[in-house]
């Protein structure tokens, strides 16, 4: 919350409308052209502008380009099931792993910050990150590729936040994030200490690291960055390098998904019927009448089964999205039939998922154990 505009809650409700407005406000660079030519491979959140920024991403293609070694390095927050956002996150995480054979992933399980978030004790959150982890495999993460590790049995990355503590303020912190308790605060450093865990010497020292975020933990990163650079003396440490997503509104069109509003979230682990329910109750972009809707056509800019449904999770065809843009615009097609199509589509996917996700759970429990297996 440190400067004027657009206000960026990591752990609230951000609203952006205007995603230019926000490159300028906080500097960070839009992903195109250039850089997205030089992706060895464009993955569908790529080409379709889902993520659309990035800070120094230029360092990594160079490393991907020079075959050097690079970090991919996320987190998840163990408080629920895993859901389209958290999907999204591990997509792109996955993404950047596949890039390149020297790629090497970090996956952090916040959960102090669950508790100091949430409330939600070590034991229960070791239950849901094992559950969440059974997703990630099953999304395609190579567990060979991996170190994953729960922050509070993390020494390292602790003992870098109390070092990090030596030169961070109150007030940075609070020109960061607004007035919070001071269990965020603390959570933010220890958040900083996992993004540059795989810059230490018992991870091989200083390396390119990228981070794939939601536009809303902009704040981190700038964090991190900041402290990256207080501690280069020490530490050698490379500022990490960060890519973008667009926040996606939930199922009912409202801006952030929410546990108070359980029809706007889909869970990849929840029953087929009621996540049918749920796509079948979506927001649409359609005309109050059939009759409008054949004269005029329909929305799908604004609909969340075209924007957030079809083209960002779950149809990778970029000539069968386009045609079904068409099919709405004209009229040609109504929202009944699109949703019931839709469907289709989506409740193969998740069952699909469902199945391989049900066999992950010895190695799941394994990874949780033993951080990394080769
Ligand atoms: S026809 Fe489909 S894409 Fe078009 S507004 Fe209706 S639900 Fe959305």
């Amino acid at each position: 919350m440190d400067r004027e505009g657009i206000v960026l809650d990591p752990w609230g409700t951000s609203h952006v409308k205007d995603y230019r407005r926000l490159m300028e406000q906080f500097g960070i660079e839009p992903l195109e052209g250039e850089l997205i030519e030089r992706l060895p491979y464009k993955h569908r959140l790529v080409r379709r502008r889902i993520i659309f920024g990035h800070r120094d991403l230029e360092m990594i293609l160079r490393a991907i380009e020079e075959g050097e070694e690079y970090a991919v390095m996320t987190g998840i927050k163990p408080s629920g099931e895993f859901h389209l956002g958290t999907k999204l996150t591990s997509e792109e995480f996955i993404y950047f792993l596949s890039l390149s054979p020297k790629a090497r992933g970090f996956f952090a399980i916040a959960d102090l910050e669950a508790y100091a978030d949430n409330k939600i004790p070590l034991e229960e959150s070791y239950r849901i990150a094992l559950s969440n982890l059974m997703d990630m495999l099953a999304l395609g993460l190579d567990p060979r590729r991996v170190y994953v590790y729960r922050q509070s049995q993390e020494m390292p990355v602790m003992q870098l936040a109390f070092i990090f503590s030596r030169s961070v303020t109150y007030n940075t912190l609070e020109a960061i994030y607004g007035p919070r308790p001071f269990g965020l605060y603390l959570s933010a450093l220890v958040q900083a200490g996992d993004i540059l865990n795989p810059q230490l010497p018992h991870h091989g020292g200083p390396k390119p690291t990228v981070v794939p975020v939601g536009a809303d933990q902009d704040p981190h990163i700038r964090l991190t960055r900041d402290l990256a650079r207080k501690y280069r003396g020490e530490f050698g440490f490379v500022p990490p390098a960060a890519t973008y997503h667009k926040l996606l509104r939930d199922l009912t069109g409202q801006e952030k998904m929410s546990k108070r509003n359980p029809m706007g979230i889909l869970y990849l682990t929840e029953s087929l019927e009621s996540a049918r329910r749920k796509v079948m109750n979506a927001f649409t972009g359609g005309r109050a009448t059939a009759e409008e809707q054949r004269r005029l056509g329909g929305e799908p800019e604004k609909c969340v089964i075209f924007v957030e449904l079809l083209s960002t999770h779950f149809l990778e065809d970029d000539k069968q999205l386009e045609e079904w843009y068409w099919e709405c615009k004209s009229g040609r097609m109504l929202c009944g039939e699109c949703k019931a199509r839709a469907w289709e589509l989506i409740g193969a996917w998740l069952k699909r998922h469902q199945e391989r996700r049900a066999k992950m759970r010895d190695l799941a429990e394994r990874l949780l154990e033993e951080k990394t297996l080769s």
